[in-house]
């Protein structure tokens, strides 16, 4: 369909085909969501084996009975798989609860109420507070940023990560910029790895940037490869001691998308001094994270290797969804300009931009049919897309059939949109 060469007659035909396919469609009364990055019931079915593992034995390697309170930095055994995971020392990493998100905004509240050097340094004392965020980007990341009142700058994001220029222009010279997101490895929602140029930049913005910076590195997708070969991603914090900016980067991931979404463990990484700071505050808000579940955790997962391997399982139950996608992504757009798609060898997002002024049309016409699509703007700060082009798929929840017909809804509203605005 090559809309920029067709005669208005042609355009009216392929108008009222569309629009026929695609009340057909409405006609089935469907019921699909291809909304939020969460695991599908057979995804979660694969920790079972959680339930009753610790068979009584509540007891940690270093002797700590779980059960009860204390540990505010978690039981040793997943301080050692999470250094792994993001790629530290055992004693930099904080394991917590469930919520790696939480993490993040207890981090961004600590820095911006008490300061992690000290009160002094508190965000809040100096006002405009300002984070770069790469678009398309993770929602939640923002709406941190929003609750607090902190100002959100955006940069772009290319295959290879943030448009590196751009950002350290940014950070250089406007020292209100106290922190910058990213989600290194299978972005949300591109799928971009960072490149080891990228994160040897992203370590070196402590140099450059006004004080209080800290660098966001939310690793959500440090282990979730759909390949056999698994994209590399260099570690952050070795690039920050050959430039002497540990302090600047703090790093989170979890396994909510490895065991149990709402009941597993989140990790936080980062220095020693970064590390006491936030302790002090995390340890007024609680006595200790749940060291029972940390424990099942460790013992479901004795080493990397076998979190690998359940990683793997995971990867077979994906692929076929991704691949239904970006299938249908290909035989309707491949050869045509009314959409491009980005997608990565792992994570759980397809990012699809549509030709500019048409992504909320796109949802609209979607829901109408039944397909529940993110909406439009939520990749970006404020739900604002410039362009109103960008729409997040995530692929994992509905099963292929389901997936299968989403797209072909989601195909038609494509077209139809685009049909529409080349007439209007
Ligand atoms: N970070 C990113 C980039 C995500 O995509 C998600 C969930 O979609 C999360 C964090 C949430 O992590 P958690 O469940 O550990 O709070």
């Amino acid at each position: 369909m090559q809309l920029d060469q067709a005669t208005a007659e042609k355009l009216q035909q392929w108008e009222r085909d569309l629009n026929a396919e695609y009340e057909q469609l409405q006609s089935r009364s469907l019921n699909l969501d291809l909304t939020r990055g969460k695991p599908s019931a057979e995804q979660l079915s694969l920790s079972n084996a959680m339930d009753g593992i610790l068979a009584g034995d509540y007891t940690s390697a270093d002797g700590t009975d779980t059960r009860n309170y204390g540990g505010i930095d978690g039981i040793k055994e997943m301080k050692r798989l999470g250094a792994e995971i993001l790629q530290v020392d055992d004693g930099e990493v904080l394991v917590g609860g469930n919520s790696s998100l939480t993490l993040m905004f207890q981090a961004v509240l600590h820095a911006y109420l008490f300061g992690f050097d000290g009160p002094q340094s508190a965000w809040s004392r100096q006002q405009p507070v300002q984070f770069v965020c790469p678009v398309p980007g993770y929602d939640r990341h923002f709406a941190i940023c929003e609750q607090l009142g902190i100002e959100m700058l955006t940069v772009p994001m290319t295959a290879a990560g943030p448009d590196m220029d751009a950002l350290e222009n940014l950070v250089r010279n406007d020292p209100a910029i106290k922190g910058l997101w990213c989600v290194p490895k299978y972005s949300n929602p591109t799928g971009a790895v960072y490149s080891a140029a990228v994160v040897e930049r992203i370590a070196g913005l402590g140099r450059i940037a006004g004080a209080g910076f800290r660098v966001f590195w939310d690793n959500a997708y440090a282990v979730h490869d759909l390949g056999d070969t698994p994209a590399a991603l260099a570690s952050i914090m070795d690039c920050c001691r050959k430039q002497g900016t540990e302090d600047s980067v703090i790093q989170f991931a979890s396994t909510s998308k490895i065991t149990f979404a709402g009941a597993g463990v989140a990790f936080m990484a980062a220095s020693a001094a970064n590390l006491n700071a936030f302790k002090g505050s995390l340890g007024i808000a609680t006595i200790g994270p749940d060291k029972v579940n940390q424990l099942r955790h460790a013992r479901l997962f004795p080493s990397l290797a076998a979190l690998h391997d359940h990683m793997r399982k995971h990867a077979q139950i994906i692929k076929p969804r991704f691949a239904c996608v970006l299938d249908q992504l290909e035989a309707a757009f491949g050869h045509c300009d009314l959409g491009r798609w980005e997608s990565g060898s792992g994570g759980y997002f397809i990012s699809f931009s549509t030709r500019p002024g048409l992504a909320a049309e796109v949802v609209r016409l979607a829901a109408a049919a039944g397909v529940k699509l993110t909406p439009a703007g939520a990749t970006f700060p404020y739900g604002r897309d410039p362009d109103d082009s960008n729409i997040r798929i995530a692929p994992t929840v509905p099963n292929v059939a389901e997936l299968d017909t989403a797209m072909q809804v989601f195909v038609i509203c494509v077209k139809l949109a685009s049909v529409r605005q080349a007439i209007a």
